[in-house]
């Protein structure tokens, strides 16, 4: 049996004949960049995340930037975020001129911990960033507790994360901005690069509007140093019709998720959990196991394929040793990036699919020298 990490095509051929009719509209009206299908998707959501304003940009990685810039972040700033997600939020706050500050993050959800935030905080300090990494949200309420103690501005990286929801609460919806990606494997995808932030700040949201399209409110009349970071109208064609679909994609991955949960106990395979009260979105399905690289050679033999979500903390990238990092500096992370192993996991998957992935992890697991990352 052959299981992609990744499956593209058949959801494409589910909404082919709806999706070549938008992209056919859109040729034909020539409104090639943003354009009237983008602003309905930025209304329609900001609804979806609980939130009254969205900017629709070209990538998850301008929605961070604009977010840090409309939030007044520049050089001589320093930015609160962690080491354990795609380098992308690092690199935003460079963008921006600041200096990423990072923090360990928690062992049972690898995202932020709060209890590592306080002691990282300096005069400099002007924002925290946690990402909802894996679709999994991170624990906001002390995060937001901390960042209105301190008067910081909290901007959260939900680019893995569309749908999840925190103790009830939209990801999204709990800082003051937020980011999502629409990167083609992300849970809502386009055909092509896209983004998107959210916000109930009508200040910030009328900044980012600006900065995303060279800082015109007005043709030729720069009120602000801007970008070119404006989503392209057959994007935001796809991105509606996608949209609508959204929720029963994820009770699809959550389906899925369960099942390897189920097909798991007992294996010695770390499965990933779910704090109580929150929804995981499973973006990524992160198993933990000593022998991680052992298994995934022996899961490609089998067809099956994997991905490693994140094989080098940020502070370890050749790239980034201008933050002086150093192995031992956030061992959770670091012990994470050893152990995680990321399975199929998308809403066309089969259950016959899971049941053979999850049946060569186990063969594996148990035939094993008996380490493992339980
Ligand atoms: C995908 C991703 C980004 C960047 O999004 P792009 O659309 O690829 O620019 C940022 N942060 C995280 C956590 C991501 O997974």
């Amino acid at each position: 049996m052959k299981v992609p990490y990744l499956d593209l095509a058949s959801q494409y051929r589910a909404l082919k004949t709806e999706i070549d009719a938008a992209v056919l509209r859109v040729l034909g009206s020539t409104q090639f960049i943003l354009g009237p299908d983008v602003t309905a998707f930025e209304q329609e959501f900001a609804a979806f995340t609980g939130t009254s304003e969205c900017v629709a940009v070209n990538s998850g990685t301008s929605a961070l930037h604009l977010a840090l810039l409309a939030c007044g972040i520049g050089p001589g700033d320093e930015v609160i975020t962690v080491p354990f997600t795609f380098v992308a939020t690092v690199s935003a706050i460079e963008y921006a001129g600041a200096r990423p500050v990072l923090v360990d993050v928690e062992p049972e959800y690898l995202t932020m911990d709060p209890a590592k935030i306080e002691a990282a905080i300096t005069p400099r300090t002007k924002a925290i960033m946690p990402v909802h990494l894996f679709g999994h949200p991170a624990d906001m309420n002390p995060i937001l507790a901390i960042a209105r103690r301190h008067g910081l501005r909290v901007i959260e990286d939900a680019a893995q994360a569309h749908g999840a929801t925190y103790q009830g609460q939209p990801c999204g919806s709990m800082g003051d901005v937020s980011c999502f990606s629409f990167y083609p494997g992300k849970n809502l995808g386009a055909y092509g690069e896209g983004g998107a932030l959210v916000t109930a700040d009508p200040a910030i949201a009328h900044t980012a509007r600006l900065l995303r399209s060279w800082g015109e409110e007005r043709r030729y009349e720069h009120l602000l140093k801007g970008f070119n970071y404006r989503m392209d109208g057959i994007q935001g064609a796809i991105l509606r019709i996608k949209l609508r679909h959204l929720q029963a994609w994820t009770e699809a991955r959550r389906a899925r998720a369960a099942q390897y949960v189920a097909a798991l106990v007992g294996s010695g395979v770390r499965v990933p959990t779910e704090r109580p009260g929150d929804r995981h979105v499973y973006h990524v399905f992160a198993v933990r196991l000593a022998d991680r690289d052992t298994a995934r050679v022996r899961l490609e033999a089998a067809g099956v394929q994997t991905g490693v979500h994140y094989p080098i903390p940020v502070h370890l990238q050749p790239a980034y040793r201008n933050l002086g990092g150093a192995p031992g500096d956030f061992p959770v992370a670091e012990h994470a990036a050893g152990e995680v192993l990321s399975l199929p996991i998308y809403p066309e998957l089969t259950p016959e699919q899971v049941d053979y992935v999850a049946a060569i992890l186990r063969d594996g697991a148990v035939r094993g020298d008996g380490r493992t990352g339980a």
